[in-house]
């Protein structure tokens, strides 16, 4: 039996020595380091291990975080996020001070307008002096807090462009989150939230097809033309199916070559003629390396469909198109098929691609 080599969980004793490495060579003990000696320790990853043992012996924090961003990437991402956060958080904090600043300011003003008000109208301090003093005291502080006002209008605005600048840092790295790397389309992660949102809505339960579409013998490809040209195809696969949708069409990469597609406001017919449409146009251009002139082949998709007004939950309304898209393969791939109650699986093959 082969064991992944990623799974060995450290010994106590394997621990301390990589522990001891890294003292030795100056590197600060810390999580993230750890793991990068860890798994040059592991051996599994042999350019990380190479871009370590480079460093030599005075590697810096940077240098060992450079190499770490390249091959943890989800750690450093998630890093990102939430430094990004604790900036806004900061920010926030200080344009609330800014905030209470101004306010007290105004507060103090509005005091010497009434201490002003008060002299002005008290019959006793009714001499042309007093006057003059109250109107000289007014005008200074209403030259202080206008030029304060003014500093701290201008601070708010920088405050905002600062913030504005985080926030798309944190779309962007939410963006990241939810999209699949190969294939720029929305990943399994997304498209778990898009399909549980269906059932918040009755106006979307009613009118909300799933398709959910798979390569038909993608194994094939793989083993005649390699992987990075299976890569190419899914890639280009992702390309047709978007592009024969409407601009609205949810369109997800769930698995290795299967792909979930939610079309809203769309009646059963809608559904299945998209499911169609995309079939016919991948299955009737053969795909071609554009440089060699070599030909792959048409890829053809089996895809099958379910209405949300089938199924109580997404689980089920994803359980029912996955049996759906099984029947589509029994019957020969490269067809659409619609759900139907009385549908079932054949206990024989494992069709269930919905994971949690
Ligand atoms: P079927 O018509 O029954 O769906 O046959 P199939 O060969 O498409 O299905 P099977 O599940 O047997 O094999 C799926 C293949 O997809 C096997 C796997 O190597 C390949 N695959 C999965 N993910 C990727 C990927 O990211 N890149 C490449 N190139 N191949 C992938
Ligand atoms: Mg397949
Ligand atoms: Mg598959």
């Amino acid at each position: 039996m082969h064991t992944a080599t990623s799974n060995r969980t450290p010994t106590p004793d394997i621990a301390a020595q990589i522990s001891h490495a890294m003292r030795m060579m100056g590197v600060a003990p810390i999580p993230r380091n750890y793991e990068l000696y860890y798994e040059a320790y592991l051996g599994s990853n042999p350019q990380l291990s190479k871009e370590l043992a480079a460093l030599g012996s005075r590697a810096t924090q940077d240098e060992l975080d450079a190499i770490g961003a390249r091959h943890f990437s989800h750690i450093h991402h998630s890093r990102g996020i939430e430094r990004a956060h604790s900036t806004m958080v900061a920010k926030l904090s200080e344009l609330l001070n800014l905030l209470k600043d101004e306010q007290y300011a105004l507060d103090s003003y509005n005091k010497v307008l009434d201490e002003a008000y008060v002299n002005m109208t008290s019959k006793s301090a009714a001499s042309a002096d007093i006057l003059r003093h109250a109107i000289g005291i007014l005008s200074e502080a209403t030259a202080d807090t206008m030029s304060q006002g003014k500093e701290r209008v201008q601070s708010v605005v920088q405050k905002s462009v600062e913030m504005e600048a985080i926030r798309q840092e944190l779309d962007e790295y939410k963006r990241i989150a939810n999209t699949d790397s190969l294939t720029r389309l929305a990943n399994r992660r997304a498209f778990d939230e898009n399909l549980a949102a269906i059932y918040n809505s009755e106006h979307l339960r009613n009118f909300t097809g799933l398709l959910l579409a798979d390569i038909d013998h993608f194994k094939k490809i793989n083993d005649s033309f390699g992987h990075p040209v299976g890569d190419k195809i899914l890639a280009t696969v992702a390309n047709v199916i978007r592009a024969n949708l409407r601009r609205e069409a949810f369109v997800a990469r769930t698995g290795g070559e299967e792909f979930a597609i939610i079309l809203r406001d769309s009646t059963q017919e809608e559904c299945l003629q998209a499911a169609d449409r995309v079939r016919t146009v991948l299955s009737s251009a053969p795909f071609k390396n554009t440089k060699t002139g070599v030909s792959y082949g048409a890829v053809t998709l089996s895809v099958g469909v379910c209405m949300a007004t089938a199924a109580d939950d997404p689980v089920e309304l994803y359980n029912k198109a996955d049996i759906a898209l099984y029947a589509a393969k029994n019957a020969g791939r490269n067809r659409t098929v619609l759900f139907e109650e009385g549908m079932r699986k054949d206990a024989g093959r494992n069709w269930l691609i919905y994971r949690r």
